[in-house]
């Protein structure tokens, strides 16, 4: 199984709104086996489509459960908060404690399109957030804080554009 290049902040399909997936055919499951890999590779947390190049509404994430694809997802509640520190793989070596609900009620569906529907907290909330941000187009540094963001402009307008896409501490990324 081949694994994906994982986009880079300032690649521009990462700020692009992702379609929804209108069959669960061979071809998404190729797509998950290969974005499965990829995450494991990284290694990360979480995928979104996106972030391998794919403009459909598709992510996978292992949070010690072993790998799960989510197509077509939607957080349909969502309440309290909690803060944490949060890493992505398109964005690599750079974490911010950011603050966003803790629980979350996602649904969607499995590659054999059965529906899906998790309530999740903590870690597993987490993930769910940040990757139907990633869907929507939207990246973490846009959950910043005013200084987080300022820093964090500062840091990724300095850096090269070839950076080996890991973070050394293997931190949460996503
Ligand atoms: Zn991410």
């Amino acid at each position: 199984m081949a694994t994906y290049t994982i986009r880079q902040y300032g690649d521009p399909v990462l700020k692009q709104r992702t379609k929804d997936v209108e069959e669960i055919d061979g071809t998404v499951a190729t797509l998950v086996d290969g974005m499965i890999e990829t995450m494991y590779e990284a290694p990360g947390t979480g995928l979104a489509a996106n972030q391998v190049g794919v403009q459909r509404r598709v992510f996978v994430y292992d949070v010690g459960d072993g790998p799960r694809a989510v197509i077509n997802p939607r957080i349909v509640e969502s309440a309290g908060e909690w803060t944490y520190e949060e890493g992505c793989l398109s964005v690599p070596g750079l974490s911010w404690q950011i603050a966003r609900p803790n629980q979350v009620h996602l649904v969607g569906y499995d590659l054999d399109g059965n529906e899906i529907s998790v309530e999740a907290d903590e870690l597993e909330g987490r993930v769910f957030q940040h990757e139907l941000d990633h869907l929507d187009g939207i990246l973490l540094v846009e959950r910043l804080d005013e200084d987080q963001r300022a820093q964090a402009v500062r840091i990724l307008r300095s850096r090269a554009v070839d950076l080996a896409p890991r973070d050394p501490d293997g931190l949460f990324a996503l």
